[in-house]
């Protein structure tokens, strides 16, 4: 199954162009849609999800129009949205089987089931009885998950959900996505580079409700390569370096900044060339340094 996003646009009633002219082939796997605040990823998320209507494009699910035929998209669909905002003071069983009755599985003995195994999939069979009030950020999201994969869904959305999870709850909630992510689309929509870094086979960098660039990140590191220069600088230094190169991005090592810089010739100056990271290609598009592309994945 393949999802297969074409020329999709959405300008809201106050004049903005949350997408424009969007267009993505999403194979099986993950795929990390990264882009900064603002830059469109939970208005492609909604309209994928049916939520919300495009103005124009068309979008295919395999042989399902997914912006037309709502009622077959939604019956393949999980989604955890950015901001899940229902907990209330029930249990984590007992809210799951209710969702569960919402999905259809209307026998109770197939619904005890389901909900059993859900939980145990996302760690949380112990906290069965804990009312979803008192769930931790992490519990929160795994329960987030485990919603959104009641009735095995073929396509799971899921927006911006690592944000406000700490390192470890984080790399809990990596490997969770990671198992389910071997069979179904999964898309990820996240403004944190780490996430793409980390899970996805395929990506896309949006901004501005624009694709900067599309493909598997091996690929986009590639495109890099030779491009990125590093220099430890002083502080009183970095404006002047701003004004004079290409600068990516600015970090702090040891209290000192080293900025990496786009260059496509040695930049000469003390720089030294090293291996692009993603975080290179994210800024690199978003700075419009590397130009519109697209990797073959
Ligand atoms: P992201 O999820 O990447 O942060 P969004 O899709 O939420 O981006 O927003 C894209 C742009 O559309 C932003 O400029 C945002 O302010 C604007 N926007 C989002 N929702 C609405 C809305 N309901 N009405 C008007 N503008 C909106």
């Amino acid at each position: 199954m393949e999802l297969s996003i074409r020329n999709l646009s959405k300008t809201y009633s106050n004049g903005v162009k949350a997408l424009q002219d969007v267009s993505l082939q999403i194979p099986t796997g993950m795929y990390g849609l990264l882009g900064p605040n603002g830059a469109g990823k939970s208005t492609l998320m909604r309209i994928l999800a049916t939520l919300q209507d495009a103005d124009s494009g068309s979008a295919t699910l395999g042989s399902i129009d997914a912006l037309n035929q709502k009622h077959e998209v939604r019956k393949v669909l999980g989604y955890l949205p950015q901001d899940f905002g229902v907990y209330p003071k029930i249990s984590a069983q007992d809210m799951l089987d209710h969702l569960a009755l919402l999905k259809g599985i209307a026998n109770r003995g197939e619904r005890k089931a389901v909900v059993e195994s859900l939980l145990e999939r996302t760690n949380l069979a112990e906290h069965r009885k804990k009312a979803l009030t008192g769930f931790s950020g992490g519990m929160r999201q795994r329960f987030g998950i485990a919603q959104a994969l009641l009735g095995n869904p073929k396509l799971i959305i899921v927006d911006e959900p690592t944000a406000g999870l700490d390192p470890g709850e984080r790399n809990r909630f990596y490997n969770l996505l990671a198992e389910i992510g071997e069979n179904v689309i999964v898309i990820l929509s996240t403004h944190i580079v780490e996430d793409v870094k980390e899970l996805c086979t395929n990506m896309a960098v949006i901004h501005l409700g624009r694709v900067l660039l599309s493909g598997s990140p091996d690929n986009a590191l590639t495109a890099l390569r030779g491009r990125i220069w590093q220099k430890s600088i002083a502080k009183a230094q970095v404006e002047d370096y701003e004004r004079q190169f290409k600068v990516i991005s600015t970090k702090l090592i040891a209290g000192r900044p080293t900025i990496h810089i786009y260059s496509e010739a040695d930049p000469g100056d003390g720089f030294h060339a090293v291996p692009a990271d993603l975080e290179d290609v994210f800024f690199s598009a978003i700075r419009g340094f590397a130009g519109t592309r697209e990797y073959a994945a």
